[in-house]
């Protein structure tokens, strides 16, 4: 394994494909994976770990699922990618408009970034005006346009996260703190008329879980409506992990443009946009917005994504993991107050955050304040266990219905043990 890792940072920067697998934000060396089944990864040494990052997101079933393996299996039959429109993407695109509130036309794509990118896209071209909004906290991919943090202040010009992002690219893209009325308001004051977009993670996720305050998410609805601006819910990470068609059908609440990935393709790469017809009526071939994609809708993706969509959608489903998703974090928190550790946790469907501060954060500058030492010795204590939480603070940890009484009691008993030692 340490062979490994030293070759792997010979040849790929930071020995990872993307940097929170790498364990900076934690310290200390990750394992490689060899095999995933149910709620168990596996590792090269043959060791085996109760799963909470479930690939960030996508396995809501579990790893290696069988109806999803065997569907995949069955495509791959028949070959891996055609060229041409096929009926599965057709059976896919039905699916994610019956199930998701607006969701009258949606383009595949081949991940996240993907997703968010084309739909501001399509939310500048039919706005006609040039900045968009996003909250502080809330991720939605790499692009250029969204790789933004805040600068000093409550609400403002956003600033470069990466280097590489010209400043007049990310000068573009305005800043609030999530749950933050105020904040919006005035940005919408001064920016108004030439606001495009409003995307956020309609529960953010990307600084761990944290939910809307109530009456949040039809604030942001309301104010992006009278000034003529589109509401963008990212929900590559909420769509069908936090309820069937997403934080949007939970809430009652409409968006312009909506983006999935994550559980819609299974541990597959996907991703999706849509919106209402007029709007998705300017992508190309129909409209003026170029956005394409060689392996879109990728068949062996699309049938891996159907099987999950088609498995998960049973009664109960959601009810179950999120009762399974709360009590865990409930009972986490409990184990680290009974140790005299400050803690608390937010659960919304099936993901969930223990934060070691005392109150549940409502945005990222509450989030930072946490104790993030703390954290980090409580995932290098559950991981000796056997228990693989999410490799920095600001991750969901994603629970699956591969999890039950067993992992629940083994989690539970861990978390004991690393409490007491801290
Ligand atoms: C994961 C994630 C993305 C990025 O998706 P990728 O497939 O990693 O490009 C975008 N938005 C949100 C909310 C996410 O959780």
């Amino acid at each position: 394994m340490t062979d490994l890792w030293e070759r792997a940072q010979r040849v790929l920067p930071g020995g990872v494909n993307s940097p929170v697998r790498s364990f900076k934000g934690v310290g200390g060396t990750p394992f490689f994976s060899v095999s995933g089944q149910g709620a168990y990864l596996e590792d090269t040494a043959g060791r085996q770990y109760i799963d909470y990052v479930m690939s960030y997101g996508p396995l809501i079933l579990g790893h290696a699922y069988p109806e999803v393996v065997a569907a995949a299996h069955t495509q791959i039959a028949r070959g891996l990618s055609y060229g041409t429109p096929t009926p599965l993407e057709v059976a896919m695109a039905e699916r994610l408009t019956q199930a998701v509130p607006g969701l009258e036309m949606v383009r595949m794509v081949n991940s996240g970034t993907e997703a968010t990118m084309s739909a501001l896209r399509v939310a500048r071209a039919v706005t006609g005006r040039h900045r968009v909004v996003k909250f502080t906290g809330c991720y939605h991919g790499h692009h250029d346009s969204l790789l933004i943090r805040a600068g000093s202040g409550a609400a403002t010009l956003g600033v470069p996260d990466s280097a590489g992002v010209p400043m007049g690219l990310a000068e573009l893209t305005l800043t609030a703190p999530y749950n933050d009325r105020e904040a919006l308001t005035q940005l919408f004051a001064r920016y108004g008329r030439e606001i495009a977009a409003v995307i956020m993670e309609p529960v953010a996720g990307n600084m761990g879980t944290v939910p809307p305050l109530p009456g949040f998410l039809a604030f942001v609805r309301e104010v992006t409506e009278q000034h003529g601006a589109l509401l963008v819910f990212d929900e590559v990470m909420t769509g069908f992990r936090t309820a069937w068609g997403g934080v949007g059908a939970l809430a009652g609440i409409q968006p312009d443009l909506i983006t999935l990935a994550k559980v819609i393709g299974a541990g597959m790469p996907v991703g999706a946009y849509g919106g209402r017809l007029a709007h998705m009526q300017h992508v190309a071939p129909l409209g003026p917005v170029y956005q394409a994609g060689t392996l879109s809708g990728n068949p062996v993706a699309m049938a891996a994504g159907l099987a999950q969509l088609d498995a998960i959608r049973v009664p109960g489903f959601y009810e179950r993991l999120g009762e399974w998703t709360h009590t865990l974090a409930q009972g986490l928190v409990e184990r680290a107050r009974r140790h005299g550790i400050s803690a608390s946790a937010h659960a919304v469907g099936g993901m969930f955050t223990v934060f070691f501060r005392d109150v549940p954060p409502r945005n990222f500058d509450e989030v930072a304040s946490s104790d993030v030492d703390r954290y980090r010795r409580y995932f290098h204590g559950m991981l000796q266990a056997g228990i693989f939480m999410p490799p920095s603070p600001f991750e969901s940890a994603f629970p699956s219905a591969a999890h039950g009484p067993a992992e629940m009691e083994a989690t539970l008993r861990a978390a004991d043990a690393v409490f007491r030692a801290m």
